[in-house]
């Protein structure tokens, strides 16, 4: 399967946040956001063929390490992703899955999917990008692969705001499950990779975040080692 990196480092988004990781990033991906802050594993997917053999032996470089992240780009598209989630299941590890929720998770080994459908906010130019707009938007949101995972896993939903309007989009979003989501269990992440804008975000999304009951979600890695890859 094509990897774009490993590393090890600090989960920096989610209820997990500040574990010590092993981050395993997919290249590739079925959407193409605006604002992808992974573009080397989408728009561009770099990187190099490895088995499930050899990438289980670069996680096991960290012993005391018992956390696993799956992401990408989009790690439900690669080749081997169920595969190698079973393998890091059957070493004992907590796994995360990362996903835009697109691709139905078929008993795939998770302990935390961490779901992250894209809002409008994501869509590529309608101009420069015509063809994957369209790919993007009939993608993006699929309300009957959402449910199968968070009937099947412990979940979080990780969604990325760049306005307070995102708000009422994604609310209609969650109400169009026909689930009872926690409200708790919604992270709203402020859209962008330089703390400046994310800070400028956390005022509003912060008030917003009191008034209607959602969690605020911060980045910590990028207070902590700024948007560099292998963080
Ligand atoms: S789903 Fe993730 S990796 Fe794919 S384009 Fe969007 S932000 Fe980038």
């Amino acid at each position: 399967m094509l990897i774009s990196e490993i590393f090890h480092s600090i989960q920096g988004e989610g209820e997990l946040t500040g574990i010590p990781s092993v981050f395993v990033r997919t290249s590739g991906c079925n959407l193409r956001c605006t604002w992808c802050d992974t573009p080397y594993a989408s728009w561009n997917p770099e990187g190099e063929t490895r088995n499930v053999a050899d990438i289980l032996r670069t996680i096991e470089q960290h012993p005391a390490t018992r956390h696993v992240v799956l992401t990408g780009g989009e790690p439900m598209i690669a080749k081997d992703i169920r595969p190698l989630a079973a393998a890091v299941r059957a070493s004992g590890r907590h796994i995360t899955i990362e996903t835009a929720g697109t691709v139905a998770p078929q008993g795939i080994a998770c302990d935390l999917a961490s779901l992250s459908p894209k809002l409008l906010n994501s869509a590529p130019d309608a101009l420069e990008h015509a063809t994957w707009r369209r790919k993007h938007e009939a993608t993006r949101w699929q309300p009957e692969v959402i449910r199968a995972w968070i009937d099947a896993y412990p979940y979080q939903f990780k969604f990325v705001v760049a306005r307070p309007g995102d708000v009422d989009e994604l609310e209609h979003m969650l109400a169009a499950l026909g689930r009872e989501i926690p409200r708790h269990k919604v992270l709203l992440m402020p859209e962008g990779t330089s703390l400046d804008k994310i800070r400028s975000r956390a005022v509003w999304l912060g008030e917003l975040c009191k008034a209607r009951g959602y969690r605020y979600a911060h980045r910590l890695h990028i207070e902590l080692y700024g948007n560099q890859r292998g963080t």
